[in-house]
């Protein structure tokens, strides 16, 4: 799979690789400033349109900023992350928490209720267990297996939104953000490039894009899909602006374990690797939705996507193709899409 990741990386090549297209275009590129850093395990990179008199590099660093302190708050790679040190408190303690982590945790908690638990960031215990599982090769054994499911499920979880405090009723509990933090992060970096006057702005997180106001002169900024990687034939674009999108799949993080490829997202029904090979874009109106509806919805079958779908307060598009085990590649779209969005297919 090389999902929005090489969508993003194909729609800077085009904008960077093709500069006598650019002067050709009269100034429809002047003003485009592109940075870089590494984040959250990933590259987060901003694409920027700074209006005159208004310093783009001074936004972008704020920016970036932003993203290092959420990664602060949500970490679990990090045992002194916000997120960490919550998961460390005796099992029903009340714990007042950041606004960021509350609202993170409130953002999730409503995705696993309305997914029916395929998104669950309370997943953590087994997250961790599959992790080590896919680094040894071993599949897990029957009883951490057991003890990790014990100590996970988004019931146990509770939010008080007039205390902003955070209970973790169950010992052992341990919280995962890797399915939303990216999309919420790009979300927050946009919103201060936009609180420093730059509105035309892209923030793209590995698989996970926030998109604001166009470029100057264009309709939106145009996202290539290969959902399966470059061999899957020519990619699919979308022309979005002032919106999320985001792709969860499979095969750059998949293990073979006894003959079977396991992804990296835990199906919660068996605890470990999804088995089917999906590729997932959604397009919401914010990337927080998009990075956790991608990942519920490689976890749930057609009927379940569409009734998730259904019943969201707000449009969500959502585009899934299957590999089938004869090779051949399914694909399926439910929801309404945005208003700014136009698509054309591969
Ligand atoms: P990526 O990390 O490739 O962008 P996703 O957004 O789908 O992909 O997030 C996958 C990550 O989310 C996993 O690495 C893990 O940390 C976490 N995760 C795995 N399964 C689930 C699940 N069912 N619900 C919520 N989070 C999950
Ligand atoms: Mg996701």
């Amino acid at each position: 799979m090389v999902p929005l990741r090489a969508a993003v990386r194909l729609l800077m090549l085009l904008a960077c690789a093709a500069p006598g297209l650019q002067a050709a275009a009269g100034d429809v590129e002047e003003g485009r400033r592109e940075f870089v850093e590494p984040h959250m395990g990933t590259l987060f990179r901003i694409v920027l349109y700074a209006p005159p008199g208004v310093d783009g590099s001074a936004a972008a660093k704020a920016a970036f900023a932003r993203v290092e302190a959420l990664n602060r708050v949500l970490s679990d790679y990090d045992p002194e992350s916000e997120a960490m040190r919550l998961c460390r408190e005796p099992a029903g303690a009340t714990v007042p928490v950041s606004t960021d982590l509350f609202s993170v945790l409130t953002r999730a908690r409503n995705l696993a209720v309305a997914s029916g638990g395929a998104f669950d960031v309370t997943l953590g215990p087994l997250t961790l267990l599959w992790r080590t599982c896919r680094r040894s090769g071993v599949l897990p054994d029957p009883v951490s297996l057991a003890a990790a499911r014990d100590a996970s499920g988004f019931a146990h979880l509770q939010l008080d939104e007039a205390r902003r405090s955070v209970r973790l009723q169950r010992t052992g509990m341990r919280l995962d953000f890797g399915g939303i933090a990216k999309g919420f992060a790009a979300d927050a970096a946009l919103a201060v490039l936009a609180q420093h006057g730059v509105a035309r702005a892209l923030v793209a997180a590995s698989g996970d894009l926030a998109l604001g106001e166009p470029p100057p002169g264009k309709e939106g900024w145009t996202v290539a899909l290969e959902p399966f990687g470059p061999t899957s034939g020519p990619p699919s674009t979308l022309v979005l602006a002032n919106a999320g999108v985001s792709t969860s799949g499979d095969t750059e993080q998949s293990v073979t374990l006894g003959g079977v490829q396991y992804s990296h997202i835990v199906d919660p029904a068996t605890g470990l690797g999804l088995t089917r090979r999906v590729a997932v874009t959604v397009v919401a109106r914010q990337a927080t939705l998009t990075d956790g509806l991608a990942t519920a919805c490689s976890v749930l079958d057609a009927a379940r996507i569409r009734a998730l779908v259904e019943a969201l307060p707000e449009p969500a598009h959502v585009i899934v193709h299957e590999r089938r085990p004869d090779g051949s590649v399914q694909c399926i779209a439910y929801g309404r899409p945005p208003a700014s969005f136009t698509s054309s297919p591969p």
